[in-house]
């Protein structure tokens, strides 16, 4: 049995980042459509659960896919394009992680995130990328 699945699954794609983007939006959808229900006469519920599912089959059809070389390269183009909202969500799991140590500002010129430590009153900060000068109550 385990030979057979280890055969099932060699030169497969296997899971990659749109696989996972797309089962977990797929959760998503199947809350909202469960959220939903009653709504439109169900016809946004619908909506939602054949999306859920269009998405379901896409991600397993990417899982067992075979033409690896394929679904590698929309891989990487997909992860090149969604770099920004990746290290967005990135950005407010260190904020959740570290908010209780750290105040984080944005520099009124530059718009990087800096990290100060709370507690130390009404501090000056540096912006550590262009060197602006700023004030902040940490
Ligand atoms: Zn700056």
């Amino acid at each position: 049995m385990k030979q057979r699945l280890i055969n099932f699954f060699s030169g497969r794609n296997g899971t990659d980042s749109i696989s996972k983007t797309t089962l977990w939006v797929s959760i998503l959808f199947l809350i909202v459509s469960i959220a939903t229900a009653g709504v439109l006469n169900g016809i946004l519920s619908t909506v939602f659960w054949l999306l859920a599912l269009i998405l379901i089959i896409y991600g397993y059809w990417r899982i067992l896919s075979r033409n690896i070389y394929k679904r590698r390269a929309e891989n990487d183009r997909f992860i090149a394009a969604t770099s920004g909202i990746r290290s967005f969500f990135r950005g407010i799991k260190v904020r959740v992680v570290q908010g209780r140590q750290y105040k984080f500002f944005k520099c009124p010129s530059c718009k990087t995130v800096l990290r100060v430590p709370r507690g130390k009153g009404r501090v000056q900060i540096t912006c550590k990328k262009c060197g602006n000068r700023f004030s902040g109550k940490t």
